[in-house]
């Protein structure tokens, strides 16, 4: 499959940057902003409905084969939650608000049972109506630690435990966090359906 261009389903200028970085220079990323400031609701229930969702839509406003994202963290005792809502799981509060409340749920579950990851589904339409679109699934799996460590990254950062570093994935470096994330994993994929890998 051969795209020059592909419209980000994503008005965030760093997400842009990110995914255009771990996609290569062969295909271009352009910003759903430049065609729209509307942002379609979330209607799905799951990860892989949303992002095709918002693939579809970017692909119909710019008329362009289109790309989207959609992530978040799967807590195993909560049944997946806050899962596609890792965002507002505070009512739209903030990373802070959302890390307490993962805490405080979690407050009486031993370490064994706090099993967990971050999910990042890759969606990819040919055009708005594609009946096949291409879709790539990374998964980070760790754990939820008791208390936050760690300054850089963002959102859940600071709480997940990355067995294979023995830290928190906001301990790493950002070009160590951006080898083994989620959205590393999912656009590794992609790019292999791609052929550029
Ligand atoms: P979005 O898909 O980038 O909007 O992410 C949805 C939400 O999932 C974010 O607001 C974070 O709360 C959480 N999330 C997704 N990816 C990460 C990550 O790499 N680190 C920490 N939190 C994340």
């Amino acid at each position: 499959m051969n795209f020059q261009q592909l419209v980000l389903a994503s008005h965030n200028a760093g997400k842009l940057k990110e995914l255009q970085a771990m996609l290569g220079q062969s295909v271009q990323l352009r910003s759903i902003g430049e065609f729209s400031q509307v942002e379609p609701e979330e209607t799905g229930l799951s990860f892989v409905e949303n992002a095709i969702l918002k693939a579809r839509n970017a692909a119909r406003i710019s008329g362009l084969p289109a790309l989207a994202d959609d992530s978040g963290l799967a807590v195993d005792f909560l049944g997946g939650a806050p899962g596609i809502y890792s965002a507002r799981y505070a009512d739209g509060k903030g990373d802070a608000a959302n890390n307490a409340k993962l805490l405080d749920a979690l407050k009486d579950v031993p370490q064994q049972e706090r099993g967990a990851q971050f999910v990042c589904v890759l969606a990819l339409v040919r055009h708005a109506d594609d009946p096949l679109p291409i879709l790539c699934e990374g998964l980070w799996h760790g754990s939820i630690l008791f208390e936050a460590s760690g300054e850089h990254g963002f959102g859940y950062d600071p709480l997940f435990w990355v067995p294979e570093r023995k830290c928190s994935s906001a301990d790493l470096a950002p070009a160590d966090k951006n080898q083994l994330s989620h959205r590393a994993r999912a656009m590794a994929l992609l790019r292999q359906r791609l052929g550029l890998a």
